[in-house]
C-alpha cells in the first residue's frame, strides 16, 4: 500500500520489509538512520522493545506504551528537527528517532468506518491480550466504553491491563471473563487473539460461555483470511462484522502522513492492500 500510494504521490520512495531478530532491533534502527531512511514500520516481536530505543517519543508512543513507526529526523545548524525530506541541499548535521503509535488510533477509526460504531458508553468482549490487544484495551477506555470484558489464555496479562486502565481510566468497569447479567447483552466482540489465523484453529470465543447472539457486532483484527470462522459464525448469528484490513489501511496512513507530511491517498492504499492480500 505503501508504494502505491508513493507512486500515485510521484514520490521517489520504496517500502521495504526486512526480518530483524530482536537482539539486533537496536543496531537495525541507527542502521536505517545512518543509511538516510525516511522512517521505519514495527511489527512483533519489536513494538515494545522500540520504546526504549528510539530519542524522543511522540506523545501517541508515550500514551499507549507501544511505537510501530519510526520517523529520523534531522536537525541543520540553523534549524530544529526536521521531518524527512528537507535535506536535499543541506544534509542534517545530527539525526534522531522518533517512535510513534499509529495503531491504536487506527482500530477505533475502521470501528467506525467498517461498522458504523462510536464506542462511548458500549460494552466490548476483548479477546485477547497480546500487544494489539493491550493497546487495544487502553484506546476503547480512552474512548469511554462503559464497560470491557477481558478474555485471554493468560490471565496474568489481563489483570495487568486491568490495574493499568483503572488507574488511568478509573470510570471504566473492567470485568475479567465473560459478560454475565446485567450485561447479557453487548455491543461488540473483537478478537485480538491470532486464532483464526490457521484453518484448524479453534474459535477465539468459548460459545457455551458466551453466545454471538448476545452482541450486535463482531470486529475481527485478522484479515487474511478475509472471513475467519469467528466472522462467518458471527454473521450466521445476525452481528455486524468487519475484519481487521481497516485497521491494517489506516495504522499505514497515518505512518505515510508522519513519513512524507503530505495527506495519504486512502483510496490508493485500500485498493492496493485487497489487490494483494485478496487478488481482487
Ligand atoms: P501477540 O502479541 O502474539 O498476541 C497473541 C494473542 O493471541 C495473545 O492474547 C495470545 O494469548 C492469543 N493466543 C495465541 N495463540 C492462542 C491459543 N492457541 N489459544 C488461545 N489464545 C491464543 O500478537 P498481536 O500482535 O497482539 O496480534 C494479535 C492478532 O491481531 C494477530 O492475529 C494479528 O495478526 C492481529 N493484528 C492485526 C492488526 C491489523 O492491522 N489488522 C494489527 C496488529 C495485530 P496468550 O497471551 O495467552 O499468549
Amino acid at each position: 500500500m505503501h508504494n502505491a500510494a508513493f507512486a500515485a504521490l510521484g514520490l521517489d520512495w520504496r517500502y521495504l520489509a526486512f526480518e530483524v531478530a530482536p537482539d539486533n532491533l537496536r543496531a537495525a534502527i541507527e542502521g536505517a538512520k545512518v543509511m538516510g531512511f525516511a522512517g521505519l514500520n514495527l511489527t512483533v516481536p519489536h513494538k515494545l522493545l522500540a520504546v526504549t530505543m528510539v530519542d524522543a517519543l511522540d506523545e501517541s508512543a508515550r500514551v499507549w506504551g507501544a511505537v510501530n513507526t519510526v520517523r529520523f529526523e534531522g536537525r541543520t545548524a540553523n534549524s530544529g528537527w526536521l521531518p524527512p525530506g528537507h535535506f536535499d541541499k543541506d544534509p542534517p548535521v545530527e539525526t534522531r528517532t522518533v517512535g510513534f503509535n499509529t495503531d491504536a488510533d487506527a482500530l477505533v477509526n475502521s470501528l467506525r468506518e467498517d461498522l458504523q460504531l462510536e464506542l462511548s458508553g458500549k460494552k466490548v468482549l476483548l479477546l485477547g491480550a497480546g500487544g494489539a490487544g493491550r493497546t487495544a484495551a487502553l484506546r476503547l477506555a480512552a474512548e469511554n466504553v462503559s464497560a470491557l470484558f477481558l478474555v485471554n489464555r493468560t490471565f496474568s496479562k489481563i489483570l495487568e491491563i486491568q490495574h493499568e486502565i483503572r488507574q488511568k481510566f478509573p470510570a471504566v468497569y473492567v470485568g475479567l471473563d465473560y459478560p454475565t447479567p446485567p450485561h447479557s447483552e453487548i455491543d461488540l466482540i473483537l478478537n485480538a487473539t491470532s486464532l483464526g489465523l490457521k484453518s484448524d484453529d479453534p474459535l477465539p470465543l468459548d460459545e457455551k460461555l458466551f453466545s454471538l447472539k448476545q452482541t450486535a457486532a463482531v470486529y475481527d483484527m485478522i484479515y487474511r483470511p478475509a472471513a475467519t470462522p469467528l466472522l462467518q459464525a458471527a454473521h450466521a448469528a445476525g452481528c455486524r462484522t468487519a475484519n481487521g484490513l481497516g485497521m491494517l489501511l489506516h495504522q499505514g496512513a497515518k505512518a505515510f502522513e508522519i513519513w512524507t507530511g503530505q495527506p495519504a491517498p486512502l483510496a490508493v492504499m485500500r485498493q492496493a492492500l485487497e489487490q494483494n492480500i485478496y487478488g481482487r
